[in-house]
């Protein structure tokens, strides 16, 4: 068998790829190699023992009977074997520009083509019309061998993309492609139409055992079909409904579709571009127009007048909002049609939950709600704090997404702006000098691979800022945004512009167009008012869909049970019971909280009609808008372990019916008059806002910074040459000793995650290298070393520092390792001078008095009757002042040392202290020449080792 081609006419270069080109000239004798590569420098780390798991990258090699060439790197394989192809073509000499063909030499082609489709050899071949041909043949009479234009103009790729380039217009238009499709046929000597009719046919009688053939191709399953599809009427006042394709076996659905439409024949059911997915069959099928321009023998002229809009039936606005192109009276949207893969009709059912939730899906609500798989819970949030609290969809990628469904073009996004530069300036400049990274967007992943303690701050400090421009099509303008703030990173002034434009569009597009409010600059946001009433003309009549009208009602607490008897009485007022008991973890601002819920359609006497949504594990960020606003209330006043039960008014039917699934069909014939939401919750964890964050918001410069400065300014006045960080993370503290000069010697980090250590081998070693360098600063570090191993054993070769430092370390053990850790550091490891901080449990209530409900007022009697919260979710323990000293005196008495008490964040001598207390221990006896007992334990593993000499040597 061989494919649909028109045999001698070639279709020229106009839109083949260099791969394409390569095969056509060489075909198998072209041979593409893939080879892996591993990015090398960026995240790799010399001396790192751990595996690392490296980017991996593409390289293509081209092998052509004349020569091979080689292409760049790329993360994608295609894109480095059309990059191989396209140096290829270069170095032959072969342009890849454009060879378009004449208005007339196009003509000419798609006559052929269109004659061709109707030869036997093409019936003879394989292609998503054969299956038209063989419905054609089967029927009896008069219409038998006629294929409707509207089939041919859906079902053959090339004769698109011919009609596309006489006319670009015939892409969105199908009543143009249609005209274009006849006219053609009136130019071809083997084929025919006749006035006012949308059939193609072949003049000559096709040789019979091509008939015989098709006509012997049953499709194997005899029996009927039903496929359901959705109806879709003019008329807004009448709804959306199901229907039921049945399709017997010696059927032709055309027929069938042409039927329920009420049309004469299929030959005038006009049918869609693919709906949805570019690949799906879901299309729309509706009335062709008795319009005079729809046959043969017209102009090009007249022809690109050709618009369903001349008196034609009217628009169906909800078909054309939902498809995104021009469908005129009632429409059936289905998912069926050939395809080249099998003889069978491909089908499926469209359901109206489908339905609803393909429409709701357009407006960034919506579309967010989906993404989450909760219709009824979630909200897009009115703001974007971290890319890690974020849940559902990045804005972004809704905003993309959003555009996409209007058909505008991806819009634009450019960031302005140095990243990062306050928060890590070494980064940056060994960045610059390894010419590792070149862009903002590198850099931004050199923070996160340095795992930035920093990482969770969306907020102020930089100077990155965002423009969103979203376009049209014909790449004009609708409406562009720039951020007011700015930002740190370019990802985050990215997703806080798009979110800022996704909430202005939910908004506005709700709105009737007249009543648009804000085409000014009222959100800094500027919209260009003529493009977009053309792009969103249809939105607001079609799309009632986020009617928040509902969702202000007050919620009143209660412990007893809503009597659902009482509901209507009550009229208005949402209840609220929780039970169980109170655990006293509940959730505020920042924290993310992780809920189960059910959702029920309730009657109006109070009577369950459906459970319309379940979810086991949920989680949001408190404060954000991420769910509607009861839910939220609800919650706030709820403790890990509670469950609670609410009711609401319900949204708007298209939410309900899109979240119902299988049960939207019956319920759709329900009026939702006087019925209501019934939401079923329960918390199940609460994961505080992270210490970092609240820590930042109150002190500057940072906390964790402040200890770090503490620490430096003790390093500095006892002249240490040798430093131990105990639990030193992700190497915060070592990474600031390589920014100044010290006396350090060398320095040794020890922690029990093999992440963080990674991560901390990762900033150390580039700005190591680079320091013995002599021209470099006259940094007069050694030796490095970072150990896997618990601070609670002892290692030897930890033995006798100068200097050791515990920062924010001991909360996350045990209080009883807490207590070990003291006695083996003051006993074994032995530093002349040892630092230790931790969090002051006193200072709680002001860093989180910002999530009480009344601020100032309630602070004291808070701070006598509740349990303040830990500030981190690992922290085992966190000591008031009183218990911190007596564990640090205890241990320093033991173990003969001095400890002075101290802290950063705060003042001394003020209620309550300061946020992290710090405690400074000096050995009273002096240096003994060999650890205690001649102990020679070295139970610690190397993770990372760098020195001067090994470096040296490697010059
Ligand atoms: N000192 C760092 C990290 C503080 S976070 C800074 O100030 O940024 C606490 C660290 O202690 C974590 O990295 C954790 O892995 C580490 N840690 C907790 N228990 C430990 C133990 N028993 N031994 C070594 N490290 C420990
Ligand atoms: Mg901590």
């Amino acid at each position: 068998m061989v494919t649909g081609e028109v045999p001698h006419i070639s279709m020229k270069k106009a839109v083949l790829t260099p791969k394409a080109i390569v095969h056509e000239r060489y075909g198998s004798n072209a041979c593409y190699k893939i080879e892996e590569v591993l990015e090398s420098g960026g995240s790799g780390c010399p001396g790192l023992v751990i595996p690392q798991h490296h980017k991996c990258l593409y390289r293509c090699c081209l092998e052509l009977p004349e020569f091979s060439i080689t292409s760049d790197t790329f993360t994608r394989k295609k894109d480095a074997e059309q990059s191989a192809a396209k140096l290829a073509l270069e170095k032959l000499g072969i342009q890849l520009t454009k060879n378009k063909l004449t208005v007339q030499e196009t003509w000419d082609e798609l006559v052929a083509r269109l004659s061709f489709l109707f030869t036997d050899q093409f019936l003879s071949s394989i292609h998503p019309l054969i299956g038209h041909f063989r419905a054609a043949f089967h029927r009896e009479g008069d219409l038998c061998g006629l294929v409707p234009v509207s089939i041919l103009a859906t079902c053959d790729v090339k004769l698109k993309s011919l009609c596309k380039s006489i006319s670009p217009k015939s892409e969105l238009n199908p009543f143009l492609m249609i005209a274009l499709l006849m006219k053609a046929a009136g130019m071809s000597g083997s084929i025919s139409t006749s006035e006012g009719e949308l059939w193609i046919w072949k003049q000559n009688l096709h040789s019979s055992d091509i008939i015989q053939t098709l006509r012997n191709q049953q499709s194997s399953s005899a029996e009927s079909i039903d496929i359901e599809a959705i109806r879709i009427p003019c008329s807004v006042e009448k709804p959306v409904e199901t229907l039921t394709l049945n399709v017997s076996s010696n059927e032709y659905y055309m027929d069938v579709i042409a039927q329920r439409l009420d049309v004469r024949d299929c030959s005038r059911v006009m049918i869609s571009r693919p709906v949805g997915k570019v690949s799906s069959e879901m299309r729309l099928y509706f009335s062709a127009p008795e319009n005079p321009l729809l046959v043969s023998g017209k102009s090009l002229e007249e022809l690109s007048d050709v618009n369903g809009d001349a008196n034609l039936e009217p628009l169906n606005a909800r078909a054309s909002y939902f498809s995104n192109q021009n469908i005129y009276g009632d429409a059936i949207l289905a998912t069926v049609g050939y395809t080249r893969k099998s003889e069978d009709l491909f089908h499926e059912d469209v359901s109206l939950s489908t339905y609803y939730r393909m429409l709701i899906g357009r407006m960034p609500n919506g579309n967010y709600k989906l993404s989450r798989d909760a219709i009824l819970a979630a909200e897009l949030p009115s703001a974007f704090t971290t890319r890690s609290n974020w849940r559902g969809s990045f804005p972004r990628d809704l905003l993309c997404m959003f555009c996409r469904r209007h058909g505008l073009l991806e819009p634009n996004f450019s960031t302005k702006g140095t990243s990062s530069l306050e928060a890590r300036p070494v980064i940056l400049e060994t960045c610059k000098k390894l010419k590792l990274l070149n862009s903002a967007n590198d850099i931004e992943c050199a923070n996160e691979e340095a795992g930035d303690a920093n990482d969770e701050d969306s907020g102020g400090q930089g100077n990155v800022q965002c423009e969103i421009a979203v376009l049209s099509k014909e790449q004009d303008v609708i409406i562009k945004y720039s951020t007011e703030n700015s930002f740190r990173k370019p990802n985050d002034a990215i997703q806080c512009a798009a979110l800022k434009v996704l909430r202005w569009l939910s908004n506005e597009l709700e709105m009737p167009m007249e009543k648009l409010s804000s085409f000014g600059d009222i959100h800094g946001i500027h919209v260009y008012p003529h493009h977009f009433s053309k792009e969103f003309s249809l939105c607001p009549s079609v799309h009632k869909v986020q009617q928040k009208s509902i969702f202000k009602k007050s919620i009143s607490l209660g412990s007893v049970p809503v009597d659902w008897s009482n509901i209507r009485q009550e009229n208005g007022v949402t209840s609220l019971s929780i039970e169980g008991p109170y655990s006293g973890v509940s959730p505020s601002t920042g924290s993310l909280t992780c809920i189960s819920y059910v959702v029920s359609l309730m009657g109006e006497g109070g009577h369950r009609i459906e459970t319309l949504e379940t979810k086991d594990e949920f989680e949001f960020e408190i404060g954000t808008g991420a769910v509607i606003p009861q839910l939220e209330a609800c919650i706030t006043h709820m403790s890990v372990n509670q469950s609670a039960r609410f009711i609401a008014e319900p949204p708007s039917k298209d939410f309900i019916l899109a979240a119902a699934g299988e049960s939207a069909k019956s319920l759709s014939f329900l009026s939702l008059q006087g019925c209501f939401l019934e939401y079923f919750v329960k918390v199940l964890q609460i994961t505080e806002p992270l210490e970092d964050r609240m820590e930042q918001a109150l002190f500057s410069p940072p906390l964790s910074k402040q200890r770090v400065e503490y620490a430096l300014r003790h390093i500095n006045e006892s002249h240490a040459t040798t430093l131990v960080d105990f639990g030193c993370g992700s190497g915060s503290l070592l990474d600031s000793l390589l920014e100044l000069p010290t006396a350090l010697e060398k320095i040794v980090g020890v922690d029990l995650s093999r992440k963080s250590l990674c991560r901390a081998a990762k900033i150390l070693h580039p700005k190591l290298s680079m320091s013995s360098d002599p021209t470099a600063q006259g940094l007069g570090i050694r030796s490095a070393v970072l150990y896997d191993g618990s601070i609670t054993d002892f290692d030897s070769r930890l033995y006798g520092f100068d200097i050791g430092t515990c920062l924010e370390v001991i909360e996350h053990m045990k209080e009883d390792e807490a207590w070990k850790f003291g006695d083996i550091v003051l006993s074994s490891f032995c530093p002349r001078i040892l630092i230790v901080s931790t969090p002051n449990y006193e200072y709680n209530p002001v860093l989180q008095r910002t999530s009480l409900p009344n601020k100032e007022e309630d602070l004291e009697e808070k701070m006598n009757s509740e349990p303040f919260r830990f500030r981190n979710h690992d922290h085992k323990f966190e000591w008031t002042r009183e218990q911190f000293n007596h564990w640090a005196s205890s241990v320093a008495l033991r173990h003969n040392y001095s400890v002075e008490f101290s802290g950063v964040g705060g003042t001394a001598g003020v209620e309550p202290g300061f946020a992290s207390q710090i405690a400074v221990f000096r050995r009273n006896t002096p240096y003994q020449a060999e650890s205690r007992n001649g102990d020679s334990s070295e139970g610690y593993e190397v993770i990372w080792e760098w020195s001067d000499i090994m470096s040296r040597c490697a010059l």
